[in-house]
C-alpha cells in the first residue's frame, strides 16, 4: 500500500503537540523520506510503502498471527515471542487484522485530506487562543509535495494556519511555492550538519541542496522570518565548536532568527527494531556542552534558541 493522488500514508496525528512550531497543534507525520539518518528518531516513517510493526509488550501469545499468516511468516519462539521473517512477508496484514492485541499493525493509514482535517479541526479552539495550529512533518514532506500543497489550501479555507517542517532535502520550486503561501506560518528547517562529510556519511545525501534550498528561502523577505532551524545535536557527530561556528556563520548571513537546538535521544532504536531492522546507538551532549552551544547562538549570533524534545 503507498500514497495515492487523493490520499497519503499517515504515520500518526499527533494533538497538542507543544514542540512542533508555536502553540498548541495537531502534527501529521507522513510516511516516506529520502534520508537516512543514522539517528532517526522515526524510522518506521522512512520507507514509503506500508509496514507491519510490532509491540512485542502487547502480545498476549495467542497464536492467532501465526494462524493467519498465508506466508508462513509469522514464527512464535520461546523467549522472543512472536517472530516475523521480513523476507517471506509481504504485509497483507492480515496478521494485523487478528491481533485484538495490537501486538502487530500496519505503521500507517491511508487519509484524505478531509479526513486529516476533520481530525485537526477538533482542536482548531486551541489553535486560534495559542496562535498554533498544524504541523505537517515527517519522513519529508516534500516527498509529497502536491497532496501537502492541497492540505495547506484547505486548511487555509477552513482558517488554519500551517507550520511545515522539513530536510530541505527536495524540489526547490515545490519548497518555494509552499513557503509562500499566506497560511504559512512557520517553517521548521533541519540543519544536520553544515560539513557535507559528516552529512553525507551520517544521513546518506549531500547536504548541497538542503543548504542551497535554505538560502533560496531565507533570501524571499516574505519567507525568512518564518524560518525556524532544527539541529538534532549528536555528540561526536556534530557538535564540534568548528561545526557551530560554521552554521552560526550561515545563519547569520542569510539572515534567520530562530534555533531549536534537538539533542540525541534513542528512541528511535526500538521502533526500527519492531520494524524488523537495527538502528545504532549514539550519545546525547553534555549538559554543559548544550548550554554553551545555547549560549554561543544566543549570545554571538543573536538567535532566539530553545532547547527540545528532551527526554
Ligand atoms: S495475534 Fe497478536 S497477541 Fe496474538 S500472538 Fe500474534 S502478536 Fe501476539
Ligand atoms: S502481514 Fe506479513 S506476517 Fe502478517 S499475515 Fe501478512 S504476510 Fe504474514
Amino acid at each position: 500500500m503507498s500514497n495515492t493522488p487523493e490520499s497519503v500514508l499517515v504515520g500518526s496525528l499527533q494533538k497538542f503537540s507543544v514542540e512542533d512550531g508555536p502553540g498548541i497543534r495537531t502534527t501529521i507525520f507522513m510516511k516516506g523520506c529520502p534520508l537516512r539518518c543514522k539517528w532517526c528518531h522515526n524510522p518506521e516513517l522512512i520507507d514509503p510503502q506500508q509496514q507491519l510493526i510490532k509491540s512485542p509488550n502487547n502480545c498476549i501469545g495467542c497464536g492467532y498471527c501465526v494462524k493467519v499468516c498465508p506466508r508462513g511468516a509469522v514464527t512464535m519462539i520461546a523467549e522472543k515471542g512472536v517472530v516475523i521473517d521480513r523476507e517471506k512477508c509481504d504485509v497483507c496484514l492480515a496478521c494485523a487484522n487478528e491481533c485484538y492485541a495490537q501486538a502487530l499493525r500496519p505503521v500507517a493509514k491511508l487519509m484524505t485530506i478531509d479526513e486529516i482535517l476533520c481530525i485537526a479541526e477538533q482542536d482548531k479552539g486551541f489553535y486560534d487562543n495559542t496562535e498554533g495550529g498544524i504541523t505537517v512533518s515527517g519522513g519529508e514532506i516534500l516527498m509529497h509535495a502536491e497532496i501537502v500543497s492541497q492540505l495547506i489550501d484547505e486548511a487555509g479555507k477552513r482558517g488554519i494556519n500551517v507550520c511545515i517542517d522539513t530536510s530541505g532535502f527536495g524540489d526547490s520550486q515545490a519548497l518555494m511555492e509552499m513557503a509562500r503561501k499566506e497560511n504559512v506560518t512557520n517553517i521548521l528547517y533541519d540543519m544536520k550538519s553544515i560539513d557535507d562529510e559528516i552529512h553525507s556519511a551520517y544521513t546518506g545525501v549531500s547536504n548541497h541542496l538542503i543548504i542551497e534550498n535554505l538560502k533560496m528561502l531565507a533570501a524571499d523577505i516574505s519567507i525568512v522570518d518564518k524560518l525556524i532551524m532544527r539541529m538534532p545535536l549528536i555528540k561526536g557527530v556534530n557538535d564540534s565548536d568548528a561545526i557551530i561556528k560554521r552554521t552560526g556563520e550561515l545563519y547569520r548571513e542569510i539572515g534567520v532568527k530562530r534555533v531549536n537546538l534537538l539533542p540525541y535521544h534513542s528512541l528511535g532504536i526500538s521502533k526500527k527494531r519492531n520494524v524488523g531492522g537495527m538502528q545504532e546507538e549514539f550519545e546525547q551532549p553534555t549538559e554543559e556542552r548544550l548550554t554553551e552551544i545555547e549560549s554561543y547562538f544566543k549570545n554571538e549570533i543573536n538567535l532566539k534558541v530553545e532547547i527540545l524534545g528532551r527526554v
